[in-house]
């Protein structure tokens, strides 16, 4: 009797010890719905007429545009590392992963990449890409610095002047400094943007933070079938994207649903009021860490679990859609090309 005691209270603790660390799996391997529509997706095209231009999306803020003679991409980032790493470990670009998101976009020769900031959901793999592809790596000295540590030729890597065009075949690009994000909590704050700028050479392995946000940058671009505006990160500068149209706005709305209301509306006001667009594509509100393959995931339940009150995004995307009627929502299928003009 008073042997089988400590052997109750032991398989009791296993027990316990089992169901948390199965919780914790849970929460740190699925993922909640996206916060976008379903009615707003739209299909892979059919066909693609010789002269249009066309869009791929990988998720996060990664496209690839091509109008069939020079092929571009903002981003270039298929490695996905897992949460913990993120948070704890030291992170490198994933080799296959890159290779195989090259494959699945089908790009072969690639005029340019264009990292929007130098966070490593943007810039980690793009001198890589670059490597790959041929293109220039195209950006602040931030993302120059994460060129040179990767070992790209110095004449594969561009530092760009705000409001410079840039043009590649029939495209002009125009990169416009903008604020990132601003996180409403300060410990994120402090780490995700505080001491901004990559000063020498980043060789990873290195912890997710050690890529500063560098410069942030909206991209306006103009091509003779249209022009658009990428958002990559949902920061902006009170009156700067004033001076110019787009026919589409790619809206990057990551972690926009933690944000107050105000900060919202002014984000909508600054991005989308001021260049008039017919069609607005949000981008980056798929997970961070969830599958390269397959339906794009929402964010993490752990993290989920961590944010305060539930994320409005969506309610706030929703609600713009239904007071813009003139506004076509589209979100994008991974990888397939979509005409855009
Ligand atoms: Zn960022």
């Amino acid at each position: 009797m008073n042997r089988s005691l400590p052997r109750l209270i032991l398989i009791s603790l296993a027990i316990l010890l089992a169901i948390i660390l199965g919780a914790a799996v849970f929460l740190l391997t699925t993922y909640q719905s996206p916060p976008v529509d379903p009615q707003w997706a739209v299909a892979p095209s059919e066909t693609i007429p010789e002269d249009a231009v066309t869009v791929r999306y990988t998720g996060t803020a990664t496209l690839v545009f091509s109008d069939g003679q020079t092929t571009w991409m903002t981003d270039g980032w298929f490695s996905r590392p897992k949460p913990l790493r993120v948070l704890f470990g030291k992170i490198q670009p994933d080799l296959d992963a890159i290779r195989k998101g090259l494959q699945r976009n089908e790009v072969h020769d690639l005029a340019a990449v264009f990292p929007l900031h130098s966070h490593y959901d943007h810039a980690m793999d793009a001198p890589e890409v670059a490597k790959r592809t041929g293109a220039v790596l195209l950006g602040s000295e931030s993302t120059a610095n994460i060129g040179r540590g990767w070992g790209l030729p110095e004449e594969q890597i561009r530092e760009v002047t705000d409001r410079a065009p840039i043009a590649f075949g029939k495209f002009t690009i125009t990169p416009i400094e903008l604020r990132h994000f601003q996180f409403p909590d300060p410990v994120m704050a402090e780490r995700a943007l505080g001491d901004p700028e990559i000063k020498a050479p980043l060789t990873p392995p290195v912890g997710a933070f050690d890529y500063r946000v560098g410069k942030a940058y909206a991209l306006h671009v103009a091509h003779p079938k249209g022009t658009w505006l990428i958002l990559g990160s949902a920061g902006f500068v009170e009156g700067a994207l004033e001076p110019y149209d787009a026919d589409v706005v790619f809206l990057g709305v990551g972690a926009l649903g933690s944000q107050t209301d105000a900060y919202r509306e002014t984000y909508w006001r600054e991005s989308i009021d001021s260049t008039n667009p017919s069609r607005v594509i949000p981008i980056h509100w798929d997970s961070l860490t969830g599958p390269i393959e397959g339906p794009f995931t929402g964010m993490v339940r752990a993290a989920a679990l961590l944010s305060k009150g539930p994320d409005q995004l969506l309610p706030f995307l929703e609600a713009k859609a239904a007071a813009n009627p003139n506004i076509t929502f589209i979100t994008l299928p991974r990888y397939a090309p979509v005409v855009l003009f």
